[in-house]
């Protein structure tokens, strides 16, 4: 090894922050508008490295750009008195402004919500849309939120943004806090927190799931579940304007498909905007490990769509957590959503496929509680606990792997003798060790005080039913597809509920497609992809030669 090469190496060894991710940031913090102070509180114990891992992150944050400092606090400081911090590590940011706090290091997904909060803290001002500004003019008394996240969990970092958001747009009466769930577990059961990301406002109202915005505000000023109740509550709040964009192609969902078709239609000079309630990556985003994508060994289901999504935003729009609420088909296609109308000329369809129900007593119960469907955000908090995952599929079978990587002592639980999962996951479950318990169903899932204990399970060739302890059941038996929006509109749908089209990802509507997992078939990225890109090349085709004028 040359002296250069070392002298890189021990440079390198000295970041906590890899040298690609460093260059990023350096480019995004290059921006900052406003001055970001970052208060680390610690108890100063070494071992602990969740200490010395916030420490470091924030300090090398505060190295990649002038605008942001750090001071390091010690938890037992008249500072961390004044401020209220009893919990270490915590880092508040620019706390004499703002009450936005993150408790636990900021580790995996948690780091993206904590990047974003910065950007926000910096700016100054909350980029929430006029609609949501005027729910929060509402709010007249103080409101905590806190949302519990862990490091796996892709749909964590918009919820903790969401509460952030509000945070600076009503500084006097909200603050966020964003709590590591799998560092702060005793506070985590106090909360009765079970699945992430978990919001708990006031200690007197608990949400799971991540929100559109909208509904976030509502939810925070009316402290009652909004769903299905945002467009309404946005008129009620005085708004009827919303802004009108005009652009050929609504590509709805991004996931790998609809991703795959902004890319494709924009390349072909469709201008097209790409829209997920959520955020991107669909299925692909909770997939520990992709095995089966042509030229990724094996990759990561999160770093594989941050790639797919980037290489997409060199091209199209993509806006996350902004959920269609209506189409209306004339001359255009219009199609409103909770903050805007975009007036299209052509639609696609990629919305992808949402979990199947067990359908059993107390799944609904506790879910949330000890019921899970995703192994990535929750997988954490089952660590040395005992847990079953029921199904046989390779989504039952990833996850399974993935709950025994983190140390979860997981069982598969499958109704059949043999799995319809690819032979490669079951050589590796097999190779693992992982129990599996054959032609067996849950009859029910059993729990006290609000939290999963148990299951009763019925073994269907013996008939035998005994009921084992748990702390948790992750449910993976399949996805029902997501095409209800498209069925309101008139399209014609196959008997599984996924949407009918013919090979060029035409639906039976003119200018309407649709592609990736709701229109069945084998349900593989790399099939969402290749109709991702039909669909749009179908609808740059049709538009130009004006086929469905004819
Ligand atoms: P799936 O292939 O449809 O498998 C669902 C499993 O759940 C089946 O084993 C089924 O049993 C079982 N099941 C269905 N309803 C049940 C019920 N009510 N009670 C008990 N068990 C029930 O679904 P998936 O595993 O989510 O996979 C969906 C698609 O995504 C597949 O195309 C898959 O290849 C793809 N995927 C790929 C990967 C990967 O490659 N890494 C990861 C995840 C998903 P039966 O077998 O008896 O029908």
């Amino acid at each position: 090894m040359s002296e250069n090469d070392s002298a890189q190496n021990s440079e390198e060894r000295r970041w906590l922050i890899p040298e690609e991710g460093r260059k990023h940031l350096a480019g995004v913090f290059a921006g900052l508008p406003g001055e970001v102070t970052l208060d680390v509180f610690t108890d100063g114990d070494e071992k602990n490295q969740y200490n010395e891992y916030t420490v470091r992150f924030a300090q090398e944050l505060a190295e990649l750009a002038d605008k942001i400092d750090t001071r390091v606090h010690a938890l037992d400081s008249a500072e961390a008195q004044r401020l209220g911090v009893t919990l270490g590590p915590s880092t508040l940011l620019n706390a004499g402004t703002y009450a936005i706090r993150f408790t636990g290091a900021p580790l995996g997904e948690e780091a993206r919500g904590f990047i974003e909060a910065i950007m926000l803290v910096s700016a100054g001002k909350a980029a929430v849309s006029e609609n949501v500004g005027r729910i929060l003019e509402r709010l007249e008394e103080k409101r905590t939120v806190r949302v519990f996240s862990s490091p796996g969990c892709p749909y964590c970092p918009g919820q903790v943004v969401n509460a952030v958001k509000c945070a600076i747009a009503s500084p006097q009466l909200v603050s966020a806090e964003a709590v590591n769930s799998d560092e702060f577990p005793e506070l985590s059961r106090k909360y009765g927190v079970g699945s992430v990301p978990h919001t708990n406002i006031n200690d007197e109202f608990d949400a799971v799931g991540l929100m559109p915005e909208e509904r976030f505000a509502v939810e925070l000023v009316t402290m009652k579940d909004a769903s299905g109740m945002v467009r309404e509550a946005g008129q009620d709040a005085g708004t009827g304007d919303y802004p009108v964009e005009k652009v050929d192609l609504v590509i709805v969902g991004a996931g790998p498909a609809g991703l795959t078709a902004g890319i494709y239609a924009e390349r072909s000079g469709l201008k097209s905007v790409v829209l997920d309630k959520a955020v991107v990556g669909g299925q692909v985003a909770v997939t520990p490990v992709v095995e089966n994508y042509p030229g990724f060994k094996n990759v990561g289901g999160m770093n594989l769509v941050e790639m797919l999504a980037a290489h997409t935003r060199e091209y199209a729009h993509v806006q996350e957590h902004e959920e269609i609420e209506e189409i209306k088909i004339g001359r255009n296609i219009e199609v409103y959503t909770a903050r805007n109308v975009y007036l299209a000329r052509a639609l696609v369809f990629a919305t992808g496929a949402q979990w199947r129900e067990l359908g059993v007593p107390g799944e609904d119960t506790y879910f949330g509680k000890g019921v899970s469907h995703c192994a990535s955000c929750d997988g954490f908090m089952f660590k040395g606990k005992k847990v079953i995952i029921v199904g046989g599929g390779n989504t039952a079978l990833t996850d399974a792997l993935h709950l025994k990587n983190l140390g979860v002592d997981i069982t598969v639980v499958h109704r059949r003798d043999a799995f319809r999962a690819e032979q490669q996951l079951q050589d590796a479950l097999e190779r693992e060790q992982i129990p599996v318990l054959w032609d067996t169903v849950v009859e029910e899932i059993l729990g006290t005080d609000g939290l999963v204990t148990g299951a009763r399970l019925k073994n269907v060739k013996s008939g035998d039913v005994h009921e084992v302890a748990l702390d948790g059941v992750f449910v993976a038996v399949g996805h029902v597809p997501n095409s209800a929006l498209a069925a309101e509109l008139g399209v014609t749908l196959n008997e599984d509920g996924t949407i009918a089209v013919d090979r060029a990802m035409r639906t039976n509507i003119p200018r309407v497609y649709a592609a990736g997992d709701v229109t069945g078939g084998i349900r593989q990225i790399v099939t969402a992809v290749g109709n991702g890109a039909t669909a749009a090349l179908s609808a740059f085709e049709d538009l130009q030669s004006s086929r469905w004028k004819k």
